[in-house]
């Protein structure tokens, strides 16, 4: 059995290497080594893909974020509802740019923000809502873009970890992950859906007035050479990274299906076992599985952890502390009461190997030492 990753990037790449190295070497020899034409022309095959309008590439999915939130005028002390559940990224531009964060629970079944918890937390203050597509799966969008119309409020969403999945509204038509709010962002981490071999990251929206807002930001806030209209920044795709990019987007759905396909593996695995809920997708959202995570009942969640690190299966705690409980994000105005199903996740929540490399005997290694040990 080949040694198992928890993502494997090399095996990937050796299936389309030929064509990444030979796009690698022509943006060497061309020399546009920034905003070249490799840029433009994934922009164009990602708004193609997305059946979206404007796509604005920038230099990471926590940059496409913070120029989101910088898109939208907000002010010192607006409130910005997030999820507490996800990864830090999401809450620290929020606070970096002196809007408030206000963190909300997520359900217990999907991880997504939970909607009702969102309504209570809605203040006169609050101006936008984050929801995060998180492990793969959209969150209830439908619900979302109706209390954000109630209630006058901007939807960032944080797509880093959905790319690809489809949305399905109530009247049957779909949408991707990302394209639905006013603004979308994403990442290109090198271990996301969509990676690429550095930092990358991306923005997408219809609105042409917030595309046009958004490339003056990403760009020292010029509209004109020279001419700086706005506080911006400097967050560039390079054009390495976007060839790249472009190799790997024609295969982005096969890569979605191959992850589905180990999904599968792994539940039918577990299907009978009274100890471990394996993901619920909702029925309004296709699953890209960025992650593949367990919830654990009556199992010493850490005694699995190790014993799976010990048999050489590396695996992952996403995420084992609850943004509010979080130093640099704690804040009085929190009630543990209103955390419950996080504080809850934290405990019993484990991401097992997810890619789109597998190989049968891996993923039976996998799943039976995880039923070696819960039943034993
Ligand atoms: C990865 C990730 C980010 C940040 O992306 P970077 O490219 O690493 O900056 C933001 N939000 C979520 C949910 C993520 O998973």
């Amino acid at each position: 059995m080949k040694p198992i990753q928890m993502v494997d990037l090399k095996g990937q790449y050796q299936k389309i290497k030929t064509q990444i190295d030979a796009s690698i070497q022509d943006v060497i020899e061309s020399a546009a080594f920034i905003n070249g034409p490799e840029v433009k022309s994934f922009q164009k095959e990602l708004e193609e893909y997305l059946n979206v309008k404007h796509v604005i590439p920038c230099a990471n999915g926590t940059d496409a974020l913070q120029i989101a939130m910088m898109s939208l005028g907000l002010e010192q002390g607006d409130e910005v509802i997030t999820a507490d559940f996800t990864f830090a990224a999401t809450v620290e531009v929020i606070a970096l740019l002196k809007l408030t964060p206000v963190l909300v629970d997520v359900e217990k079944d999907t991880f997504n923000i939970d909607i009702d918890a969102l309504k209570k937390a809605i203040t006169p203050k609050t101006k936008a809502i984050v929801p995060v597509h998180l492990f793969g799966q959209c969150a209830n969008m439908e619900a979302l873009l109706e209390v954000a119309k109630e209630h006058n409020l901007f939807i960032i969403e944080d797509n880093a970890q959905a790319i690809g999945a489809d949305y399905i509204f109530s009247d049957g038509t779909t949408k991707k992950a990302g394209t639905m709010g006013d603004v979308g962002t994403t990442s290109f981490f090198p271990s996301k859906n969509l990676g690429c071999y550095g930092d990358g990251g991306a923005i997408f929206t219809n609105n042409d007035e917030l595309a046009y807002t958004l490339r003056g930001i990403v760009n020292h806030g010029m509209y004109k050479r020279y001419y700086h209209d706005v506080v911006g920044v400097n967050s560039r795709l390079d054009s390495i990274q976007a060839t790249v990019l472009r190799a790997k987007l024609p295969n982005l759905d096969d890569y979605c299906n191959a992850r589905r396909k180990v999904a599968e593996y792994y539940n039918n695995a577990f299907a009978d076992s009274n100890n471990i809920i394996t993901p619920v997708t909702s029925n309004f959202t296709t699953h890209v599985f960025h992650q593949y995570t367990l919830n654990l009942v009556g199992v010493d969640r850490d005694a699995l952890h190790q014993h799976l690190l010990d048999n050489g299966i590396p695996n992952a705690i996403y995420y084992p502390v609850p943004l509010h409980s979080q130093k640099a994000y704690a804040d009085d105005r929190y009630n543990e009461e209103d955390f419950k199903v996080t504080n809850s996740l934290i405990k019993s929540v484990i991401s097992l190997p997810m890619h789109t490399e597998f190989e049968e005997d891996q993923l039976q290694f996998i799943t039976q030492t995880i039923l070696n040990f819960i039943n034993n």
